[in-house]
């Protein structure tokens, strides 16, 4: 059999044993292949009976936690993260793109469909190490025959707009069967219910082996899709043009243990990244180049790649979890797929779903620099980068956003779309909810305090703190009888909370980028004169502006109950909304709370939708006291009811920083149901936030290591639940690689560079050599 010479390494491996037709939407998701700067849902090669794509539904503006969308089989899907389109009451948002998996196989005129046919010893499987999706099964077709097929599908990253399928097949046995294989390009899809394409065709080249086809989307954006098929025997093609659809046909006969291959590659060439004339051209190019060096060249390129990737990134993690959880695989699960979905394009950023469904419209949230930026920026910083630039270039889109509201400076949206302009239609959400602007302020201040990159934070961060920085004095207000400043009618990141005064969160992440304009200026000013003397020349920006900037700063509160030592989310939390018996209400955990209340009972009510203050602590973990973190984090966790993926990961990371191992641990096993556990919910895409929160809960949770808003020196207050033997990774502090090691009692550094690299466990401070391990014991 093809599948026994193939590893299938359980801590490598996403496994499906089991056809399961009410699972293929969640793993197209999981499963999901890109290059960062494509995605591809992983359908099956040939589809289903009764599965239309082009279901036509509305989509209105609600909350799309609570959302249940019109559901199929399968939901096809692939997505060029700057291609967009309108849609009529979403705004503007990612297209899906018309769909190019499509390889029928027919034995004698028997079409290969998982849900009908005898289908026996049945693996597929995505290899994460190698990022390579294969399927292998025993077909015993009506006819008598008993076929072997292996399916296998890459995406290199460095082959952009590129996707590799490959099928050998066998006859095992049954005498000669007639092989049909009919490789197809479908553009009629929908995006969030509705057609994006105003123009379409479909045509078919030379030897009928190549078809393409050809569509505008609303916004005038055009994509070829070009895909060959080639096939081991010497066989003609023959093809069709349906009205949407174009196939290529090849048929051949295969005797008794006979094999063939086929090969198809395809291409997506849009004209936001090919010249739109050459369109048809350049996708040609792309599957003419790649089919000539052959599948086993391009599938090792591939795996070298990815090789890399995990080189830089991986984490091990010896644990002995109950079943069916597998902390070694979930970890390496959240870092694939934070590979899978980042561009080196900074115009081209991840969305909500990492790029893996329409649902968030591929707009950018504060997803970007609170959940999953930490990743890049400790492991990759060079994709940190993008994040960074991508602001950068929005820039102009938060400044109009600020002037439509009759502000001043910068007010960035709260999802974004490729223009820079907000695509929230929810009013509570994109009028209220404005820590993003400050979340992106102290996000490239995160990224400059790792990476150093004075070159970055002088010529595009400081332009973007200063602005948003001029937006908070005009959106803080005076109150009569109250000194000082205050933030009010504002939506925390709990967003079951609509309109409160001085939440929190709002107020610390707004004080720190006020707090930024005085020290990033005094930097630039000393270390690039010229840039600086520019900035301030194209904002008109006088230091003066600073002593107000410091005044809000200073007086902005943080409410606190002083006696028990709990910080509240916001003014009056406690005595301002209703306690609501959740438990009462919520009959079935598997559901999500919202769908048992109202959306007015949760405005009113004590009940969280996610951390809020444990976000914050979280996030500034040295800014509250041990005691500060643990008042907080008994009281709030029973309010909070997690209907967002984004809640889980702070508070496993503060119950780590608090010394309670089994509470994070809860927490980790909650965050690892979230997409890849049993009751995982990802049909409508990944939640890349928690996937970006898995790598903080390991990293900045279990290993306590103290990110760099809150340290200048590598710093572990390590905290390992009894489930964990060891924890092991690979970071870049300040430029410096190292390696970590993490035990029950102790806690080893490897400098993987050339200077010498100071580091603190639980206070004691060591020192490791280059190329030297240092091992440090603390106290549990
Ligand atoms: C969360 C937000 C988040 C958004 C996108 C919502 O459910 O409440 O915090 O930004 O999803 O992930």
């Amino acid at each position: 059999m093809y599948i026994d010479k193939l590893t299938i390494d359980p801590s490598w491996c996403i496994i499906e044993d089991v056809f399961d037709v009410s699972r293929v939407r969640h793993n197209e998701s999981v499963m999901a292949l890109g290059t960062g700067f494509m995605t591809t849902r992983s359908s099956f090669d040939e589809g289903f009976y009764d599965d239309e794509q082009n279901l036509t539904y509305d989509r209105m503006a609600m909350n799309v936690s609570l959302e249940v969308v019109p559901s199929r089989k399968s939901r096809w899907g692939t997505f060029i993260q700057r291609v967009q389109g309108k849609h009529p009451f979403w705004n503007i948002g990612i297209v899906n793109l018309p769909y190019y998996l499509g390889l029928e196989v027919y034995s004698d005129d028997e079409r290969l469909n998982m849900e009908t046919c005898r289908i026996t010893s049945y693996k597929r499987w995505l290899d994460m190490k190698t990022a390579t999706l294969y399927r292998s099964l025993v077909w015993e077709t009506v006819k008598g025959k008993k076929l072997e097929l292996l399916f296998t599908r890459f995406m290199n990253p460095d082959d952009k707009f590129t996707c590799v399928q490959h099928l050998k097949i066998r006859l095992i046995s049954g005498g000669a069967a007639q092989i049909r294989a009919k490789s197809y390009i479908d553009n009629d899809v929908r995006t969030n219910g509705c057609d994006k394409f105003t123009a379409r065709s479909v045509g078919t080249c030379a030897q009928h082996d190549m078809i393409y086809s050809d569509v505008t989307a609303n916004l005038d954006d055009r994509i070829f899709t070009v895909s060959r098929l080639v096939c081991s025997k010497d066989v003609p093609f023959s093809a069709t043009c349906h009205d949407r659809r174009v196939d290529s046909v090849v048929s051949f006969e295969l005797t008794d243990n006979e094999e063939a291959e086929l090969l198809k590659v395809s291409a997506q060439a849009a004209d936001v990244y090919f010249d739109r004339s050459l369109l048809l051209c350049e996708g040609t190019k792309i599957v003419e180049k790649a089919i000539s060096k052959g599948f086993p060249t391009l599938h090792a390129a591939h795996i070298a790649r990815w090789a890399r990737n995990w080189e830089a990134s991986d984490i091990e993690i010896d644990a002995v979890d109950e079943p069916p959880y597998n902390s070694q695989r979930a970890i390496r699960q959240s870092i694939y797929h934070l590979f899978r979905a980042r561009s080196t394009d900074p115009r081209a950023l991840n969305c909500a779903k990492g790029t893996s469904s329409e649902m968030y419209l591929g707009s950018v949230c504060w997803d970007m620099e609170i959940f999953f930026q930490p990743f890049y920026i400790y492991t990759q910083p060079e994709l940190a980068k993008m994040t960074h630039m991508y602001r950068y270039h929005m820039l102009d889109g938060a400044r109009r956003s600020a002037k439509s509201m009759n502000y001043i400076g910068a007010r960035y949206p709260w999802q974004t779309d490729r223009y820079g302009d907000e695509v929230c239609p929810m009013f509570e959400y994109a009028d209220h909810e404005i820590h993003i602007t400050a979340d992106i302020a102290i996000g490239l201040w995160h990224y400059y305090l790792n990476t150093l990159d004075k070159d970055y934070l002088y010529n595009h961060g400081l332009e973007i703190i200063i602005e948003t920085a001029r937006y908070w004095t005009t959106r803080a207000d005076k109150l009569t009888g109250r000194p000082g400043w205050h933030i009010l009618g504002v939506m925390g990141p709990d967003e079951y909370k609509p309109i409160t005064n001085n939440n929190a969160y709002t107020n610390f992440v707004v004080r720190e980028n006020l707090r930024l304009v005085e020290t990033v200026t005094a930097m630039c000013k000393a270390d690039a004169p010229d840039a600086y003397k520019k900035l301030r020349k194209k904002l008109a920006f006088d230091e003066s502006e600073i002593s107000l900037f410091n005044e809000i700063a200073d007086s902005l509160t943080i409410p606190k109950d002083e006696e028990r030592g709990i910080i509240w989310q916001c003014d009056d939390f406690d005595t301002a909304y209703a306690e609501i018996d959740i438990e009462g209400l919520w009959k079935d955990r598997t559901k999500l709370f919202g769908f048992y209340t109202t959306q007015e009972q949760r405005y009113r009510s004590k009940c969280l939708k996610q951390s809020d203050v444990i976000a914050l602590m979280g996030l500034y973990t040295e800014a509250f006291t041990k005691e500060e973190m643990a008042a907080s984090y008994d009281y709030y966790p029973p309010y909070t009811i997690h209907d967002s993926s984004n809640s889980i990961c702070h508070n496993a990371i503060v119950a780590a920083l608090i010394g309670r191992p089994e509470d994070a641990y809860e927490n980790w096993k909650d965050s690892m149901d979230i997409d890849f556990g049993e009751r995982a919910r990802a049909s409508d895409g990944i939640h890349f936030a928690n996937v970006g929160g898995m790598w903080q809960e390991i990293v900045f949770g279990f290993s306590g290591m103290v990110n760099a808003l809150g340290t200048e020196i590598l710093t572990f207050k390590p905290c390992i639940p009894e489930q964990f033997k060891s924890i092991s990774f690979k970071v870049v502090w300040k430029g410096q690689k190292v390696a970590v090691s993490v035990y029950h009692g102790h806690l080893s550094v490897k400098n993987l560079s050339n200077e010498p690299i100071t580091f603190v466990v639980k206070g004691k401070q060591a020192e490791a050599l280059p190329g030297a391990e240092t091992d440090v014991e603390y106290s549990l």
